[in-house]
């Protein structure tokens, strides 16, 4: 039987940057779980993603490529189209972190962390736009934010800079590109237990520090995501523009 659901997303290739492991990975699953096909991009690996997502019997491609390399970034997209013949979503997740003091902060550390976490983000975003118009797809953009696009933060200099700007350049796509059937809107995780804040959990006191300040009394575990891109991917959000959703157990709400 035909599932009517505005949720279902059978028949969309979705792609996700960094689906090897923590939040995209559990999103390229919560995309399949809902029927989606996935482009899995990564410099990693994707073997144990793609076989989750085999075990839905959805199919999936993998995409090796390393995103802090701009000669990458036109390729993988032109690379998904040419395999999968359709891009309905693009979920821009990969993401790096450099911790340092501000004072102490190098070029590199910037340098880095804003290829990979915008610039990559924008030049993916347009590439897949581009095939998206020229088909007439109805598609779906989801860049991955923070609660450093709201906050300062402390020691993140790069990656404060470049979620926030994440935040405000979701709003500028939303902006151009909402009157061509392309919805672009951000997901912010709160504090989520992966390897991007594998230092954070290990130091006992910014751990209960971070703990006591979050309403849910939980780090967030990546299949807390899974539902708000689902939604954003689907027919359900069609008239959701320009925001970022805050995932994040109340964080935002203290
Ligand atoms: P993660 O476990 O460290 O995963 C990051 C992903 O990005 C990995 O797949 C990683 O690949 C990939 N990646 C990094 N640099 C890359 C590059 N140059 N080329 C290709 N792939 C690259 O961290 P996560 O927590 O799942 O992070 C996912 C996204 O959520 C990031 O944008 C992060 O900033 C954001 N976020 C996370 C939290 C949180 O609490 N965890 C909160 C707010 C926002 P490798 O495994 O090969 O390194």
């Amino acid at each position: 039987m035909k599932d009517h659901s505005p949720f279902n997303l059978d028949a969309k290739w979705a792609i996700v940057t960094g689906a090897n492991t923590g939040l995209g990975q559990a999103m390229a699953i919560a995309l399949a779980e809902a029927g989606a096909n996935i482009v899995l991009v990564g410099r990693s690996s994707c073997a144990n993603t793609a076989s989750e997502i085999s075990n839905l019997e959805r199919k999936s491609i993998e995409i090796n490529a390393d995103l802090g390399d701009k000669q990458s970034w036109a390729g993988i997209i032109e690379e998904a189209h040419q395999q999968t013949g359709q891009l309905d979503i693009l979920v821009n997740n990969a993401g790096i972190i450099r911790r340092n003091d501000a004072l102490e902060f190098g070029e590199q550390d910037w340098d880095d962390v804003l290829d990979v976490n915008l610039k990559s983000v924008f030049f993916l975003s347009q590439a897949f736009a581009k095939k998206a118009a020229a088909a007439g797809t109805k598609a779906k953009i989801i860049n991955i934010a923070s609660m450093l696009s709201y906050q300062g933060g402390i020691r993140v200099a790069s990656y404060t800079a470049s979620k926030s700007a994440v935040m405000g350049l979701t709003r500028l796509l939303a902006n151009e590109w909402s009157g061509m059937s392309i919805n672009v809107n951000a997901i912010a995780p709160g504090y989520f237990a992966t390897n991007n804040t594998a230092a954070l959990q290990a130091d006992e006191k910014r751990n209960s520090e971070i703990l006591g300040r979050i309403p849910a009394g939980r780090w967030g575990n990546p299949e807390d995501i899974g539902g708000a891109v689902v939604f954003l991917a689907s027919s359900a959000s069609n008239y959701v523009n320009g925001v970022t959703l805050p995932v994040d157990g109340g964080w935002l709400a203290r």
